[in-house]
């Protein structure tokens, strides 16, 4: 077959997919103005005709009839994109459901004095646009649906284009389960066009009152200029330092379990290792008996940038999130059983230090001493103040490290998934608000403060 014939059958090939997925999403208005307007009428009886009780149980019923299609729905979203680890996507669709706080999270601030009572409650801000990454597309919208529906809002959900059959099921999903329990089920609804032109228009409507962009700098950079006040989750580069009084068999296993989950699609991921230098070695050994393969030889580790790098060394997004047997068959050698984790010595400047691959390959850097490890740190983080992580026993490093990095989500002596609830006592989240400083987002993050002063009367003392 000629280029020409292959380039046509793929074009062809490319728009019936293209086609079917849009169908996926047929069942929702099309138009702009139609959806923000059925969002907005439904919220407005969310809002004021569910008190928190019955909200409670409808969120609580929610999660029970969505944990069973875990397994399902991380199936599709595996199958839409092409990236990530099935077991991990089914642990991470279970980590929304049940580890996403729900009403019980809110609390009334209350302030009495000699002028009488002040109270100051979270509201919700009405019709929420949410924009969903298409590494994190079903858990995103499951996480984000429970923690603004809790406030008393509505939400539109803007797919990623690379993951709308997993989106559009997930979500039809928690509409019939919203139905069944009596809610309306319009409070959550979803752009069936998501073509860019749509976003914005979506995000320019009247009703709108809040945008949360999930993804990279472009849809954060989008979300702050709509003039909406914003919540903007953005690129991360977390950088895990590993320094000479850690317990290296352990942080061994812990860096191949946070840099390989869902093979490194999580914006909270380890993404480059920098090991203070009388411990590497023996790091090294240790995650090689983990599930690290080193690729040592320098022409494959050319080979492996030129493989998912583009000439002006950015990511290749095709080659995001692979199993990492697949990256090293590519360079013809044969993957080792269980291989979880391409571990790539290197220097600070290269590309796989400074970018965020999103791949399971995580470059090491040797440096002389702590110090000189956490000036790295901060620097190959870019100050997104995204995520990072330290394995050590020194108090004073470890304390150093968290303040220093001004990072939303510090861990220290766990896997980076920690600080989203795996192995950590923590909530969920899976937007975190990192441009516009909300953290790891709750319910709490969805809803404006209120205030309400009566003057005068009801002191009890
Ligand atoms: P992406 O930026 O390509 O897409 C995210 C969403 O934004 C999609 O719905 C896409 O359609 C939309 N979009 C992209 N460019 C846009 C623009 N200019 N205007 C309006 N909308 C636009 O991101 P991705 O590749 O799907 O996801 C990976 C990125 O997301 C990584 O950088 C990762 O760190 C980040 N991420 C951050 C968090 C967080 O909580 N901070 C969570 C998950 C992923």
């Amino acid at each position: 077959m000629k280029a020409i014939e292959v380039d046509d059958l793929v074009k062809k090939i490319v728009a019936k997919v293209a086609k079917e997925l849009a169908q996926e999403g047929e069942k929702y208005p099309s138009s702009v103005k139609d959806i923000v307007e059925i969002t907005s009428k439904a919220q407005k009886t969310w809002q004021w005709d569910f008190n928190l009780e019955s909200r409670s149980k409808i969120i609580a019923a929610l999660k029970t009839k969505l944990l069973p299609h875990a397994e399902e729905l991380a199936q599709l979203a595996r199958e839409d994109t092409n990236m990530g680890c099935l077991d991990d996507k089914i642990l991470k669709k279970k980590l929304s459901i049940i580890k996403t706080p729900g009403p019980e999270y809110f609390t009334t601030r209350a302030i009495s004095g000699d002028n009488g009572l002040v109270l100051e409650e979270l509201a919700p801000f009405g019709v929420i646009v949410s924009i969903t990454p298409s590494t994190n597309p079903v858990a995103t919208v499951i996480n984000n649906t429970i923690c603004m529906l809790s406030g008393g809002n509505g939400v539109v959900f803007s797919p990623h284009p690379g993951a709308l059959r997993c989106t559009f099921k997930t979500i039809d999903l928690i509409r019939s389960i919203l139905a069944q329990e009596g809610a309306p089920a319009d409070v959550v609804s979803v752009l069936s066009d998501a073509s860019l032109d749509s976003l914005k228009e979506l995000m320019s409507h009247p009703e709108v009152k809040l945008v949360s962009a999930t993804g990279g700098p472009g849809v954060v950079k989008a979300a702050l200029s709509s003039g909406k006040p914003a919540i903007g989750a953005g690129p991360g580069n977390p950088p895990v330092l590993v320094d000479e009084t850690a317990h290296l068999e352990k942080a061994a296993k812990d860096v191949i379990a946070g840099a390989s989950f869902d093979n490194n699609l999580p914006c909270i991921a380890e993404k480059e290792l920098i090991a203070v230098n009388c411990i590497a070695d023996e790091l090294k050994e240790y995650m090689c008996k983990n599930g690290a393969f080193e690729l040592k030889d320098r022409t494959k580790i050319e080979a492996l940038a030129n493989l998912v790098l583009t000439k002006d060394q950015k990511i290749k997004k095709d080659m995001v999130g692979k199993d990492a047997s697949v990256y090293l068959a590519r360079l013809g050698i044969a993957p080792p059983p269980n291989v979880r984790l391409i571990l790539v010595e290197c220097d600070e400047k290269h590309p796989f230090v400074q970018e965020e691959l999103m791949m399971p390959i995580l470059a090491m850097v040797r440096v002389a001493d702590f110090k000189e490890g956490l000036a790295m740190a901060k620097r190959v983080e870019h100050d997104f103040r995204h995520s990072a992580v330290i394995h050590s026993t020194n108090i004073d490093n470890m304390s150093d490290m968290a303040k220093f990095m001004e990072t939303s989500i510090f861990v220290k002596n766990a896997p980076s998934f920690a600080g989203i609830g795996i192995r950590g006592d923590c909530p969920t989240s899976f937007t975190i608000g990192t441009t516009t400083g909300d953290g790891p987002t709750t319910p709490l993050s969805f809803c404006r403060v209120r205030r309400c002063v009566l003057h005068g009367a009801f002191r009890i003392v």
